[in-house]
């Protein structure tokens, strides 16, 4: 018999596990706070809860399903996770630490059928939706890493307990999060609850690389959190080149479903560039984006494109900077994405596991 995730039951459906098991509906908060508030995993150790619960729980459920297959830890502080799955196959997910946050790249997917010619991930194809449990146990396994972790002892204990949180959720590894859409919606909403992760509405950010029809039901399902768009060409021949989901849904058709999105929603809308030289970084593909981006309610992230793809690479510095000088003069804000995690091949466009599945 399937175990549980504790993690992926609302409290309607834990209060109902826990009545299954002959145990009073409130057992389910408990739990729930020995889960999410102290991070722990094993039944035994929730020394409230009566014996006969806890054997029930360990037989029916579970909070830790994944196995880390590898770790690997960047120079600058990043860390990713190889994950293994109960069923054999392996994913990845990234904490990026800075200064002031502590952002966990969660995967959606085991692998995706997008086909993005510059991504790692496409190169291993789709092998299933993750489930609802595993989307939030990365984001639980990678709060008590960082709970492990010696504070510095140069700050406050405010700063302490900040510092071993997570503050910022991007679903930006692997997989197409619009193609896994309830799970990723109701991820959002545990990510979010004072109950589950506490993060803020707008720390939680899922990245699509644009399927119209999606953005729209996500705009309905999940309103709240922020949307990215991985534009990344500036015209249709490009764009269609590097990202075959172009062809079904062409930029003119994108850009009316995201001014559509941003009227239902009210969201200030990302946009995503990967810049390649020779290719998305001229000075003429500048002024289509800025064209593209201009009076619409939006900024856009510039991401020079990372290693790990033989056929491209990023342009220089000064191709980078006259780039910029052209978006400069929009009504949009324009932000550099410094690569995170490049030397372990953790960075945006570079996640995917050696082997397809652990035979
Ligand atoms: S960039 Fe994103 S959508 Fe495209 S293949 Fe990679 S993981 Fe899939």
């Amino acid at each position: 018999m399937t175990k549980s995730h504790i993690l992926g039951l609302g409290r309607g459906e834990l209060e109902a596990l826990v009545v299954s098991l002959g145990q009073p509906a409130f057992r389910a908060r408990q739990i729930q706070n020995w889960v999410f508030r102290n991070l722990e995993t094993d039944f035994r150790k929730m020394s409230n809860l009566p014996k006969d619960l806890v054997d029930g729980l360990e037989s029916h459920a579970c909070v830790a399903t994944l196995k880390v297959n590898a770790r690997q830890d960047s120079q600058d502080g990043t860390t990713k996770w190889v994950f293994e799955t109960h069923d054999g196959h392996l994913f990845e997910t990234v904490l990026i630490p800075t200064e002031d946050r502590r952002s966990v790249c969660v995967s959606s997917q085991i692998g995706c059928a997008m086909g993005c010619t510059f991504c790692r991930t496409a190169t291993m194809g789709f092998l299933r939706n993750l489930t609802l449990g595993e989307i939030l146990e990365q984001v639980h396994f990678v709060s008590r890493h960082l709970k492990s972790l010696e504070p510095s002892p140069d700050l406050s204990p405010d700063q302490v307990s900040n510092s071993t949180r997570v503050s910022n959720v991007i679903f930006m590894g692997m997989g197409e999060p619009l193609l896994n859409l309830e799970n990723v919606a109701s991820a959002c909403e545990t990510l979010n609850s004072a109950d589950g992760f506490g993060v803020a509405k707008d720390k939680i950010t899922v990245s699509t690389s644009g399927v119209a029809p999606k953005i729209l039901e996500w705009a309905a399902r999940a309103p709240d959190f922020k949307l990215a768009i991985s534009l990344n060409g500036s015209n249709n021949a490009v764009r269609s080149e590097l990202m075959p989901i172009n062809r079904r849904y062409p930029i003119e058709m994108l850009m009316e479903t995201a001014d559509e999105y941003i009227r239902l929603t009210g969201q200030k809308l990302t946009f995503e560039y990967i810049l390649i030289r020779g290719k998305t970084s001229t000075l003429e593909a500048a002024r289509e984006l800025k064209h593209i981006a201009s009076h619409r309610h939006c900024k856009i992230n510039l991401i020079p494109l990372n290693r790990g793809n033989p056929d491209m690479e990023a342009p220089s510095e000064e191709e980078i900077a006259a780039f910029e000088r052209v978006l400069a003069q929009g009504d949009f804000q324009v932000l550099r994405r410094r690569p995170r995690g490049p030397d372990i091949y953790a960075a945006c466009g570079q996640l995917a596991t050696e082997q397809k599945k652990v035979a």
